[in-house]
């Protein structure tokens, strides 16, 4: 049965609901209280005190649609058929109250039940030693034992540094063989074929940060489901990207572009990013986070300007980021009401820094070209290090651009040259901000953002992993 995100997304938080779960509403992607994670990533993330006890729920059993950022994936989206940027967990959570038996039970209930999904493309996963999972999988929900697979820590035990964590199940579907037969199509690989869709972890242990596993007195479970992935499995479509919500706003970055999905490789990618991105562009405003050069404004900013740079990449030569977010309102505020009543100021904000971005490429396009001027003059064909380090540390230009305006002349670029100026101004920066703090840290732990606005932009997977379900 066909049935939209946004059905999903309710079907799941009634069925919790029945099941006596506390349904409470998505909380802001900016973290309270929190200094070690920049933005909420997972379900579990802002209900992190309600684990270690530090705070009292509203309920022992919490139901919720978290939006969550990764910027850590940012390099595969486009390119897998599962990750964005940005994506609504759905999750239900115990605090000392259900544990492994009810948190299994239920998830299988929901996926094969509720939703229909067929049981035979489901494979749970187990860590390693867990035999009371595997024979909850087995015995009670009757999934032969050949099809449950035991993964060791690195899939299937969560932690993060010291406190609550333990073993998780993770429960896979498989897309079957035209999404792919290569050595990492296998259950639990990396491909595309078995989509990871659920990881339901119980928290049981304590680690005292030293490697000391104690019981705790509280167990409990924690879960996180991607509704872009579950509606993916329920719609038979390719990909994140083909479902409902995401597909009413890829064509409409194709209508904008002229452009038509399917056509080239190459240009579905950047359709794809510009996708995903400006959905974590409008909910980041959404949420407060202003454009600047630091911490989460600085994130925000990227994300925006690289949106922007596959806009033009798609021959898009005029501002086009306020009429998606329009289309992400549209397709989201069943879900987030705030959306609406702030659309507004979202529009506003990402239009002024739209308009500032396409500022840098204008004054970036007149350097370039005289640049290019004294090379013809000098019969060079190479761009120099410090000259394609100017033009992207000054004035705030992307080398990939850079790199393809040159290409159209046969001119290259130094590469080496420029990565030693950069390497030489990381330092120079690094030593400046070891005195600076920032929300509590030593300012150079965002030293992992990458100040490019390119294809090597890489987020800051260190504090992104925080927290990960
Ligand atoms: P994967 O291995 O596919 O990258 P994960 O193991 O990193 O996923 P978890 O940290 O276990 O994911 O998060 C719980 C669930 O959230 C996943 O099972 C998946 O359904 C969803 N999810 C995680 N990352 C993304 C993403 N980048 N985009 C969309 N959904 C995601
Ligand atoms: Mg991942
Ligand atoms: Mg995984
Ligand atoms: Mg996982």
């Amino acid at each position: 049965q066909y049935r939209g995100v946004n059905e999903l997304r309710k079907l799941y938080l009634d069925f919790f609901e029945s099941k006596e779960h506390l349904r409470m509403k998505s909380f802001s992607l900016v973290p309270h209280n929190d200094n070690s994670l920049l933005i909420i990533n997972s379900g579990m993330a802002p209900l992190k005190p309600y684990f270690t006890g530090q705070e009292i729920p509203p309920k022992r059993r919490v139901t919720t649609c978290q939006k969550c950022i990764r910027t850590g994936d940012i390099e595969n989206v486009g390119k897998t058929a599962r990750h964005g940027t940005f994506f609504e967990m759905l999750g239900n959570f115990s605090f000392g109250d259900y544990f492994k038996t009810e948190a299994i039970h239920w998830s299988w209930e929901f996926l094969t039940e509720v939703v229909g999904i067929d049981p035979d493309r489901l494979y749970p996963s187990v860590y390693v030693d867990d035999d009371e999972a595997f024979e909850i999988w087995n015995k009670e929900i009757g999934v032969a034992a050949d099809r449950i697979y035991r993964f060791g820590k690195e899939d299937n035990f969560w932690e993060h540094g010291a406190g609550p964590c333990g073993p998780c199940s993770e429960i896979y579907y498989d897309r079957g063989e035209k999404y792919g037969t290569g050595p990492e199509d296998v259950m639990g690989g990396e491909g595309d074929r078995f989509m990871e869709v659920w990881n339901n972890v119980f928290s049981q242990f304590n680690n005292d940060g030293k490697g000391n596993y104690t019981e705790l007195v509280q167990k409990n479970i924690d879960t996180g489901m991607g509704l872009e992935r579950l509606a993916v499995v329920v719609q038979d479509v390719d990909s994140i990207f083909d479902v409902d919500t995401l597909q009413a706003l890829r064509d409409k970055v194709c209508e904008i572009a002229g452009v038509k999905y399917k056509d080239s490789e190459k240009q579905d990618v950047s359709i794809r990013v510009i996708t995903d991105h400006i959905r974590s562009v409008t909910f980041m405003v959404s949420d407060g986070i202003m454009p600047s050069n630091e911490g989460r404004g600085y994130v925000l900013r990227r994300l925006l300007r690289r949106a922007a740079r596959h806009g033009r990449l798609l021959g898009i030569n005029h501002k086009f980021l306020g009429e998606l977010c329009e289309t992400v309102i549209e397709g989201s505020k069943d879900g987030y009401p705030e959306l609406e009543e702030k659309k507004t100021f979202i529009l506003k904000v990402i239009s002024e820094e739209e308009d500032k971005f396409n500022k840098t490429i204008d004054q970036g396009l007149t350097i370039l070209n005289d640049m290019m001027d004294e090379l013809a003059k000098n019969n060079s064909k190479v761009l120099s290090g410090a000259d394609t380090f100017k033009l992207y540390d000054t004035y705030g230009f992307p080398i990939d651009l850079t790199k393809e305006i040159l290409e159209e002349k046969d001119i290259t670029v130094d590469e080496e040259g420029f990565k030693a100026a950069m390497e030489e101004q990381r330092v120079k920066a690094r030593n400046a901000r070891k005195t600076t703090n920032y929300m509590g840290a030593d300012a150079t732990v965002y030293d992992d953002i990458d100040p490019a606005i390119s294809s090597e932009f890489v987020g800051y997977d260190k504090l992104t992993n925080e927290g990960e379900v």
